[in-house]
This record gives structure tokens, sequence and C-alpha cells, in this order.
């Protein structure tokens, strides 16, 4: 299977673009590929992958997910109908005239959202964990616990007790909504609402489950694991589909967003998957060249330091970073080499450095402001 190409690429912006220039860019491939105007056999395809680009990178949540987590990891987190979910399309077709995108690819009705007895998807949630940086060198897994409504078990959503079940409602013949005829002088005005005895579900529970009162769900702490992939990110959102609440009426479950959380390594500053530590070495050590102990995110490692080392030299210790979130290998440790100058001196130290101040020529203030 080919590679899948770059977003960025396929619109033709720059990764930095701005939501105008995503949306203009999409607006002249869309005019372009558009398979009502473009009746070439690869046109369908090609306007595909232009709107799917666009509905990611218009989508601030989407377009920083792949931005941390690339075309691939995207892929596994996202599907073709997440993927176009939420985005607005609308707008930009208004003026073309353009059927809805959705339904032509995905056929159908939209399936979520809509009014009445259309079927509501359950609330989405939100929740965060805490790692350590070995665990984001590793990936982990985090058990949370959040509170959140689930299809009660007793009644299995009906929300009528055991042996009975829910009949339909004689008001509004389980349509859940009913006509009002107003007149008013000579005109009569017909009016829809929500049907007042079964208030909108279309049926009568008689006897509530015990469990849910008739809710049909339960408000429950459920513990959930997270699995945190190699390479996390602070700040980065991981999303558990179905893992949210329960809908009300027989629609999917929300969606769980897990916020994971970094905590700081002193030790370490992190940029993406490359990792920075302070050397402190002194100056016969970076004048004579010395082996030092430098801490990585899986133990301690021997370094040489070359004689004659300048203070701020980096070295790099290849692949002892961070994995990669695209899965292509790991980053790299950069050792910044600091040369410290001592502030408290033995006597012995003091005439030694004397010496070598007059040795290398460099003169030194007479008088000691602490003298003996
Ligand atoms: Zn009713
Ligand atoms: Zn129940």
């Amino acid at each position: 299977m080919a590679t899948k190409r770059d977003y960025y690429e396929i619109l033709g912006v720059p990764r930095d673009a701005t939501p105008e220039q995503i949306k203009d860019a999409y607006r002249k491939l869309a005019l372009q590929y558009h398979p009502d105007r473009n009746k070439s056999p690869d046109a369908e395809e090609k306007f595909k992958e232009i709107s799917e680009a666009y509905a990611v990178l218009s989508d601030p949540q989407k377009r920083s997910q792949y931005d941390m987590l690339g075309r691939a990891g995207f892929n596994q987190q996202y599907t073709q109908e997440d993927i176009f979910r939420g985005a607005d399309f609308e707008t930009i077709f208004r003026d073309f005239g353009f059927g809805d995108l959705f339904e032509m690819f995905f056929g159908g009705g939209r399936g979520y959202g809509g009014f009445g007895n259309r079927r509501m998807r359950g609330s989405d949630l939100v929740s965060e964990v805490r790692i350590t940086l070995e665990e984001a060198l590793k990936g982990t897994e985090k058990e949370i616990e959040i509170p959140r409504s689930e299809t009660c078990k007793q009644c299995s959503g009906s929300g009528a007790a055991p042996g009975s079940s829910p009949r339909t409602c004689a008001s509004c013949g389980g349509t859940g909504q009913v006509q009002r005829v107003h007149s008013s002088g000579f005109a009569r005005f017909v009016q829809i609402t929500s049907c007042p005895t079964c208030k909108g579900s279309g049926s009568i529970i008689e006897k509530p489950c015990s469990a849910c009162k008739g809710s049909g769900v339960a408000k429950v702490r459920r513990r959930i694991t997270v699995r945190i992939p190699p390479g996390a990110e602070d700040g980065m959102q991981l999303r558990l589909r179905g893992e949210g609440d329960a809908s009300l009426n027989g629609g999917a479950p929300g969606d769980l967003y897990v916020n994971v959380t970094v905590i700081p390594d002193p030790r370490f500053r992190r940029e993406g998957p490359d990792l920075y530590y302070d050397l402190k070495i002194g100056f016969p050590q970076a004048a004579l060249g010395a082996e030092v102990t430098v801490p990585t995110l899986e133990g301690p490692v021997q370094m040489v330091i070359n004689p004659g080392t300048q203070p701020g030299t980096i070295l790099r210790l290849k692949g002892k970073g961070l994995p990669k979130l695209d899965g292509f290998g790991r980053g790299d440790q950069f050792v910044v080499v600091n040369v410290t100058v001592p502030d408290r001196l033995t006597p012995r130290q003091r005439e030694l450095l004397k010496e070598l101040a007059k040795e290398f020529e460099q003169p030194l203030k007479e008088k000691r402001r602490f003298g003996f």
C-alpha cells in the first residue's frame, strides 16, 4: 500500500498556515476536483483526499493531534467517519450548490445529533492522567476512575422494572409529538410540540426499574485502563471511543478524552523527542579531558570529555531521547557542557591557581578583598 501523504502537502499549505489559508486552499482545490464538475475517473478519489485533509486541518483539536501524531498515528485514532464528523463544509459549498459531503462519502443520514425521536449520541467526557518521563519512554498503562452514566444493567436501558416493559404512549401513538391546534380569529395554527404524557419518548413506563428509577441509565464510577503510547508528550489528548456517557435514547455512547500531563523531570529539558541535560565540569576537566557519568532515562552512562572542550559545547547521545510519535525511531539526548568556576577555594587551590595564572600570563587583582 502506498504511504499516505501529509495533509498539509495535499492542500499545498505550510505547516503554520492560518485557518484562512487552509480554507482558501481547500476552496480552490474543491472547485477543481468536485465530481459534479470534474468528470475524470480519479477526481472523486482526489476530492475525498483533499476533503479529508481539510476536515482535519480546519478543526483545531484534530489539527493539533495530527501535528503530534503524524498521518499514520492520526489514522489509528480516528476512523474516516470521525474525521469528517463535525467538519464545516456547508459554508464553503453553500455558494457552489454542492450536496452534503457526509452523505456523499458515507451515504444515508448523519445518524447523530438531530431532533425529535432521532437517537442522540451520549456525552463526551474528559479526564486526565499524569505520567513520569520514564513512563513516557516505554509507554504505560494507567487506571483512571471516572463517573459516567452507563446503560442500566437491571433493565437493559428500557427503564421498566424486570418482567414489565414500556408500553406505547396512547397520547401520541409512540411518535413523541403531539399537534395542538390554536384558533385566532379566522386563522388556525397547528403547533407541533413534544408529547407531555411521555415527555417526547413515545413510551410510558408503568413500573419503573428500581435501579435507575426509569431513566434507563445509571451513574457509576468506572475504572478504565488507559494505554499511553511510547513518546507521549505533555498536553497530548487521547481519545477512547465509546467510553463516554451512555446515550439516553439508544444512540451510540460518547467518547472519553484523556489529557496527558508529563511530570517534569528536574534533570532533563524536553523538546519533542529530544532531551537536554546540563553537564557541569570543572576548568581542569575541560582543559585536560575527563570521563564523566551522565544520567539518561535508562540509567547512567559514561562519557568522554575531550581535552580542550569549550563551555557551551553540545555532545550527543544518539537515540537516548524519547520514541518519536510517528513510530520512526527515537530522539537524542544532548549534553550541554557547562564549565563551572569554584566560588570557594582552599589555600592550596588558591596558590595553585595563582601559579597557573602566572604561567598563562593572566594578571590578577593585586589586593585580595578578604586578605590573610
Ligand atoms: Zn406520548
Ligand atoms: Zn434500570
